[in-house]
């Protein structure tokens, strides 16, 4: 345990302890310009699938390959008119998110369903788009994947049978504001409630995008790293939000050199959909910060194979060349991704930008989400579709988080189907039955 810590602190932490930044300047107005660290996209395009015709109401479309441009040629037509180099700032993307009715009617041919959804918000999860990811989304089809993960519809505002504003409990574990303490050795450090662009089917829609639930803060962070420091069963903090990396530089480094000052805590994760939503965060000058933090994991929210653009490509590679391992959290959501072919391109695109598939999440009950649930069959039925027909590095772990805080249950298809005798019997991908001599037990007896 020490020998990780010290090798924790090897990282580069700063020998004084970093003055507290102005968590004033964590969101986009106030924080200063990297315009030089900006990197022009790459140039070779992708051809990436789309759904591309008008919808009848609530039918699903099948999916057509479409040739869509990157986001460097949408830049010129969307309504912004940016520079490349304001497009390629992320504080410009921040600055410029798409937040209104108004905007969001110029952008897309709004649907009645979105229309009355957009007007008549109130209470639930804000609006908000990156200019980039609504430079992605779908102009005139309503059910375009991308479109229907961002844009609000009326049935979100519709609650169903096992709904609840807190699936999963977070608020009962939670010692201090901010901190969720679930499993003995490990903690989930919820450091702000921003996130660049607001996902409709989100597990923390109660509390991401509202001032009265902010989370981060100095006081709520002095709290919750004084938690940490105290618990030393504690060996690795996921930091989650909202989305860590829109913090801005000062305020990132400030906590990752408090935390890698702890010397019971082995690593950090941090969770994020940055790279996927607004990948011009990914400065070389934010890879270099993070490099000095290693041990140091990151897990990237993709949803559908057309994230996987030029921009996010160039993301994670920058991460991934900053030594720092990558791994994907999707979540199953109904229409938009619960086919295998979606879910095989996508696992394919992601290998091939080095995130290796972690979790398929079974969608969370939150309030409104009736229309986003598949049946959990359709989550076993994607793992077999995938299990054996592709490499094992493009399976995901299928889990449902359970609601009431019971944690991340796994789900697979029937692959174990008892013993006989000495032998047990296992099903492979091809529905063929093996035996496996299990001699353990016997030995056992034997001794
Ligand atoms: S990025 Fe994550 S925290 Fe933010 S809205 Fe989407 S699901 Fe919620």
């Amino acid at each position: 345990m020490q020998k990780n810590a010290r090798s924790i602190r090897r990282g580069g932490i700063p020998r004084k302890a970093m003055k507290i930044p102005d968590f004033s300047s964590i969101q986009s107005e106030s924080i200063q310009s990297e315009q030089n660290e900006i990197d022009e996209p790459p140039s070779p395009p992708l051809s990436l699938n789309s759904f591309s015709d008008p919808v009848q109401s609530g039918e699903l479309l099948p999916v057509r390959p479409v040739k869509r441009p990157p986001s460097r040629i949408l830049r010129k037509q969307f309504i912004f008119r940016a520079s490349p180099a304001e497009w390629n700032d992320w504080q410009w993307q921040l600055r410029n998110r798409v937040q209104s009715f108004d905007t969001l009617s110029t952008i897309l041919t709004l649907s009645q369903e979105e229309t009355d959804a957009v007007k008549t918000n109130g209470e639930a999860l804000p609006l908000a788009i990156t200019p980039y990811y609504a430079s992605l989304l779908d102009k005139t089809n309503p059910m375009h994947p991308l479109r229907r993960a961002v844009v609000p519809v009326r049935a979100e505002l519709c609650r169903s049978f096992g709904e609840s504003e807190d699936p999963l409990g977070e608020d009962a574990d939670s010692p201090v504001p901010g901190l969720v303490h679930r499993y003995p050795d490990r903690v989930l450090f919820l450091v702000t409630d921003f996130c660049s662009t607001y996902c409709r089917y989100c597990t923390r829609s109660r509390m991401v995008g509202r001032s009265s639930a902010m989370h981060g803060g100095a006081s709520n962070w002095e709290k919750a790293l004084g938690y940490i420091e105290a618990n030393t069963s504690i060996r690795d903090v996921l930091l989650s939000g909202g989305d860590p990396l829109t913090l801005n530089d000062d305020s990132l480094e400030w906590l990752l050199s408090r935390l890698c000052r702890i010397s019971h805590l082995e690593f950090v994760r941090i969770g994020t959909k940055a790279p996927v939503v607004l990948p011009q965060r990914i400065t070389p000058r934010l890879a270099r910060l993070l490099k000095r933090y290693h041990p140091l994991w990151i897990n990237i929210h993709f949803m559908h194979p057309e994230e996987v653009t030029p921009e996010t490509s160039t993301a994670c590679t920058r991460l991934a060349d900053a030594g720092i391992p990558l791994g994907s959290q999707t979540v199953l959501l109904k229409g938009i991704n619960d086919d295998v072919d979606t879910m095989k391109e996508l696992y394919h695109r992601l290998l091939k930008i080095r995130v290796r598939p972690y979790y398929l999440y079974q969608c969370d009950p939150i309030a409104g989400s009736g229309h986003f649930r598949t049946p959990v069959e359709k989550g076993l039925e994607i793992i077999k579709g995938l299990r054996g027909h592709t490499s094992g590095l493009a399976v995901p772990n299928y889990v449902i988080d359970a609601p009431g805080g019971g944690g991340k249950i796994p789900l697979l298809p029937e692959y174990f189907l008892g013993r006989y005798g000495d032998n047990i019997l296992l099903k492979n991908y091809e529905e063929l039955i093996f035996r496996y001599p299990d001699t353990s037990l016997k030995r056992r007896f034997e001794e």
